[in-house]
Parts: C-alpha cells; structure tokens; sequence
C-alpha cells in the first residue's frame, strides 16, 4: 500500500501499541542526514510518542562479502555512532562474522518495536530482505525510497532510454532539487535497553574484525577509497573545488584525476545524491561542466533505478529489447577472433594492455574510471564463448571488485553494453547491431600508455 510517493508499507499488519521504540532498518542508506528513511522513521517515532532505534547489521554471507566491501562499511559505522548520539538516538551496528554468530537479529529487535522503517532499494539482496520481513514481522513494514533525487514512484513503467526519462526529470526536477530539511526525535533513546547483539567498531580494530569474518579474504580493502560519510565528503569538496571546473573535458581521460569517483559513496549510501547535486549547482564552475555532471547523476543514474524497479529479469540477458535479442540470435554463431576464459579474464591476461590495465585498475582499488568502463565491458563481449557467459563474467567481476558494484547503474551498465537503453549500430562480426567499441580507437582518445602504466604501479 503506497503511503506517498517515497512511502510504501509493504505488509497490512497493525502497529504494535506495546512497541517501546520505532525501529529503522538501515541498509542502503548509511548516512545520518539526508535520508528521507530516516526523517520517515523520525516521525513516525514523534508521532506514536516513542524512541528511535536505528539498527545496522553485516552479514558474512551476502554474494561477494569480501574483506574490501566490509572495510568500506565498517568504515563509515564509527562517525554514524557519533553523529546518531548527537542526536539522541540510539544506533547498534553488529557483525555478524559466521554460522555460529547470532541471527535473526531484525526479528528480534522488531517484537519489541511498534512499527519498521527500512530502506527501499531497487536490487541486488534488498528487495528479498523486505519482502521477507514484511512477511515475518507482526507489525508494519515501511520501505522508504532515499535513493535518488526524484522519487521511483514518479515513473509508473520501465523507461526505454534516457531520452525518454529525461524530459520527464527535467519537468519535475525543481520541485526535489530544493534544500533537505532535516527533523529531530522529541524522545531520546541513547539509554534504551534493546534485545540484540552490539559490536564496537572504531579505526583500530576494522581490520581484525574483518579478519574474523567468514568471508572471502581474497579481495583485499582498498588503499584508495575509504568508506564513510567524512571521506564521500572530502572527495566531494576535492571534485567540486578542483576538478568540476573542467569536468566536461576531463571526465574523458582515465589517465588524469577527473570525474568525481563518488559511485561508491553513492552506492553505499553515505552521500545523498540531492547533497551532492546541491554542491553542484552552487559550485563556482562552467554551466556545460555542471550540466555535464549533472546528467550523469541524474538522468543516467535514475535510468538505472528505473529499470531494476520495474524490469525483474534486470540481472540478465532478458532485460535487453527485441532488436537486440533478433541480433544475438543471428550472431550467436560468428566465430570469435580471440576466446578467454573467465578465469583469464579475471587475471587480466590477454593481448590487450589497454584491457588488462582497466581490469588491473578495478581488481586493485575497487573502482574502473568511467571512461573506460564500456570499453571493458565490450571486448568481454567480443572474447567470450557467448553472449551468456560474457553477461556472467561482466556481473561477476564487476562485484565482486568494484565498491560500487551490486547497484542498479553494475546492471544497467553492464546491460548498456549489450545494447540496453541505446539503438542498433552498423552490422558487424559478433556484436552484430549492438555498438561495438576498440581499445585501438578508444586508446586514442586520451594517454593511454600514461593510464596502463599507472596501473602497473598500483
Ligand atoms: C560495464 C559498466 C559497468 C558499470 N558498473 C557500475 C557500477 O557497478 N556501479 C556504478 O555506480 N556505476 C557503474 N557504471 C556506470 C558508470 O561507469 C559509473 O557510475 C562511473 O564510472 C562512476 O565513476 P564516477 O563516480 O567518477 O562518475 P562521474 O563521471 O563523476 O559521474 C557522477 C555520478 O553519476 C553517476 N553515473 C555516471 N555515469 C553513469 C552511467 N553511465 N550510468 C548511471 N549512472 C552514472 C554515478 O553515480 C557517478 O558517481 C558502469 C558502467 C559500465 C559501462
């Protein structure tokens, strides 16, 4: 049942009048401000005359745990506890590092809580958790739409491209590109004694927790981002001051410091795309540089949302559109010039340096500049045994190594290259209609010896 156009409750359960707290759920969107969950859970709190809880849990078995996906976590939890206690709500984060730890730790917490407040995010493991909560818990369960700057409600239906949703954003942009206002709990919770297990995280002791976790060690942390509210800041601060001035030009050279790299704060929710778009918008730089990056993380990322809200088959092949399957099927066959295997391509071993840099940049630090994401994405296409495997592989290795991985822009993306939201090209050899793209030609475009040897070093 839609409460507003943020708002769903997904169950019809009554509220709990025995509920001692309200509890919000917090999965996606780790940030204490900002966060249209958290003013929905506030009020909701104000409302029924209660405390607040807010409860963030990590669990060891999600698809892709690794060491660096939970160091970006944990690295945001300890700035959360300090800001949840400036504003007098209580705030648990607990790890859950294997089979033998604690579970069912929302359940719990939910049979003392009067309603839930949770996040509503379109992909990846979310939708199953609220689904399976709404189901379990006795009382209500709303999920509150933080993720974009315009509502996902707003668009009823799959969008087929960005020229379709964009005229539609832009007619309602200004009324959800305005100032956040923030609210405050009237009850304060910071004492509340609640049935569930806390674990303390502070920079000291991170690394042996994910040490402790059952998870795969394999993908370290990254050296280069870190996770956080504080850190998604500082690079927002760094990219409007020093690089947005020349964003239009610079975001095309993977080889220079010059797209913004907040995918990951986006993706894990410590920044708010209306914060960042608000930094934007009142930055000292040139229109076309703005507007250029504001198309990026409006249009380009709310087609994304679209797509994994309201396509089910968003995590694979059949989310593509006719004239790309009638293609593949007459391609399927075409013999291909080079065949590496997943695991060849994981280790970044084939003819293409340019290719190996890109994957050597992702496998190292988390993050592919996005200049050259298409470019990998599309010679997986061209080296695969087929369509399937190469969709497979791309998924896989986008994340498992990419921080901003898991996220409707991972499968839109990675669908964009198998033709999603673009139009038929030249017929050729494989890639049949869908737009085909060479290292040769791309590796051109900007000082790509420069780019591979700065992934050598990495
Ligand atoms: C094969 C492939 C895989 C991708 N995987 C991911 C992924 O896992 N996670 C992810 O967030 N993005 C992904 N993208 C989209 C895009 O490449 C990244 O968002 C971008 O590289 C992030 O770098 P940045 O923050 O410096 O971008 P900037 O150029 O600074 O752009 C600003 C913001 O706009 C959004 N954005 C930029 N480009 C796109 C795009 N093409 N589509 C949707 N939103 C966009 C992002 O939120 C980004 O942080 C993928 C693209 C391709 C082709």
């Amino acid at each position: 049942m839609r409460i507003n156009e943020r708002v769903v409750q997904l169950n019809d359960k009554e509220t709990n009048t025995k509920g001692r707290y309200v509890l919000y759920w917090m999965q996606m969107f780790k940030r204490a401000s900002h966060n249209h969950a958290l003013i929905w859970a506030i009020r909701k709190a104000n409302e029924l005359k209660l405390p607040l809880v807010v409860y963030e849990g990590l669990k060891y078995y999600y698809p892709w745990a690794s060491d660096r996906l939970h160091t970006f976590i944990l690295e945001g939890v300890e700035e959360k506890r300090k800001e949840f206690e400036k504003l007098g709500i209580r705030y648990i984060f607990y790890l859950q590092r294997d089979k033998g730890s604690p579970k069912n730790t929302v359940a719990r917490l939910a049979k003392d809580a009067a309603l839930i407040v949770t996040d509503d995010f379109p992909c990846f493991i979310i939708p199953g958790h609220n689904r399976r909560i709404s189901e379990r818990a006795d009382i209500p369960v709303h999920a509150v739409d933080s993720n974009g700057i315009v509502p996902m409600s707003k668009f009823d239906k799959e969008e087929y491209a960005a020229y379709t949703i964009r005229p539609k954003i832009k007619k309602l942009l200004p009324n959800y590109l305005k100032p956040f206002v923030e609210e405050s709990v009237e009850i304060d919770s910071l004492k509340l004694e609640v049935d569930c297990p806390e674990t303390t995280v502070t920079d000291k002791t991170i690394a042996s927790l994910v040490a402790e976790c059952d998870i795969d060690h394999s993908v370290k942390a990254s050296n280069v981002y870190h996770g956080g509210t504080a850190s998604g800041r500082k690079r927002l601060k760094k990219f409007v001051e020093e690089i947005l001035p020349d964003y239009d030009k610079a975001r095309s050279k993977p080889d220079r410091d010059g797209s913004s790299r907040l995918s990951s704060y986006l993706h894990f929710g410590f920044l708010s795309p209306l914060e960042v778009a608000s930094k934007i918008q009142d930055a000292d730089a040139p229109q076309e540089s703005k507007d250029a990056y504001l198309e990026e993380l409006i249009v380009r990322r709310e087609l994304s949302y679209n797509m994994t809200r309201h396509n089910p088959k968003y995590d694979s092949l059949e989310a593509l559109p006719a004239w790309v399957h009638k293609t593949m099927r007459e391609h399927a066959s075409d013999k291909r010039q080079f065949v590496y295997t997943p695991e060849q391509l994981e280790a970044g071993d084939t003819h293409d340096e340019l290719w190996n840099a890109c994957q050597r940049e992702m496998v190292e630090t988390g993050e592919m500049h996005n200049y050259v994401r298409m470019l990998w994405g599309k010679n997986v296409i061209g080296w695969s045994r087929s369509y399937e495997e190469a969709f497979e592989t791309l998924v896989h290795l986008n994340n498992k190594y990419c921080l901003d991985g898991r996220n409707p822009n991972s499968y839109a993306g990675i669908l964009w290259c198998f033709g999603k939201h673009d139009r038929p090209w030249m017929e050729r050899d494989v890639f049949g209609t869908i737009r085909y793209m060479t290292s040769g030609s791309t590796g051109k475009k900007f000082d790509s010896k420069k780019y591979i040897a700065w992934t050598n070093d990495l």
